[in-house]
């Protein structure tokens, strides 16, 4: 704790004054443009790795960045969910999963589980992803299977997260775009799934044009509070994808 609040001291004597016109524009409210659900493993800094802004993302975070799909119980995900789409007009979900991943491994050994009754019914969440990898490749070892599993997790999530009333309803008029990431922590590298070929790519290499200046455009309107939306592509329908390891 003493390396926390020393950080807090830095924080308050060194980085705030540097940045205090930011923190004045966000002390009034927010308007982040990308909810980012990732999962709670420490080693994962969304802003770090994106390098945005305070007040750009809105974060989610929970073991193996899943998405329960929608139902009609309260639960954090769902609240957030909603909050971040219908009342904060987020233009873009991204849904990004992470190299080593322990809620996948616990995933794919259930049995492992026993004493973590709560952390069993989460990942439940996540067992068709598991399924499909068992039946795509049978015979493979559990971790021949995690860096395919940590890939499906994401498309499994992001078909959940469809489910979602208010997700469901900006997707179909374009309002809202999905994306599915996978970091690599080992080598900072991030891969972006394309529907259009089903293939998580590099985003350093393999960044569209069409993209690029997407995400410059959505930059420029930062901060802009003009509660409007740009038109963005329709998502592709899932269920095709294959593995860059294919
Ligand atoms: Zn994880």
């Amino acid at each position: 704790m003493r390396k926390l609040l020393k950080g807090v001291k830095r924080f308050q004597e060194e980085v705030f004054p540097e940045r205090e016109g930011l923190f004045q524009e966000l002390a009034c409210g927010q308007s982040p443009r990308i909810l980012f659900i990732t999962c709670a493993d420490s080693r994962i800094d969304p802003n770090l790795i994106t390098q945005a802004e305070p007040g750009e993302l809105f974060i989610c975070r929970n073991a193996g960045n899943i998405v329960p799909p929608h139902m009609d119980t309260t639960g954090g995900m769902t609240a957030s969910i909603e909050y971040a789409v219908a009342a904060l007009g987020v233009r873009h979900i991204v849904i990004c999963g992470h190299s080593d991943c322990g809620a996948m491994k616990a995933a794919l050994q259930p049995e492992s589980l026993v004493d973590f009754p709560h952390v069993k019914d989460w990942l439940g969440h996540t067992s068709s992803a598991v399924r499909v990898l068992k039946e795509k490749y049978p015979g493979k070892s559990n971790s021949q299977l995690l860096d395919p599993l940590i890939q499906e997790n994401v498309l499994q999530q992001m078909m959940h997260i469809r489910t979602h009333p208010y997700v469901a309803a900006k997707l179909a008029t374009n309002k809202i775009k999905l994306h599915g990431w996978v970091y690599d922590i080992k080598t900072g590298s991030v891969f972006a799934h394309n529907p259009a070929n089903g293939i998580f790519e590099d985003v350093r290499v393999d960044l569209p044009d069409e993209i690029a200046s997407r995400l410059a455009h959505d930059h420029s309107h930062d901060h802009s509070h003009d509660g409007g939306h740009d038109t963005v592509d329709p998502a592709m329908p899932q269920g095709s994808h294959t593995f860059a390891a294919e």
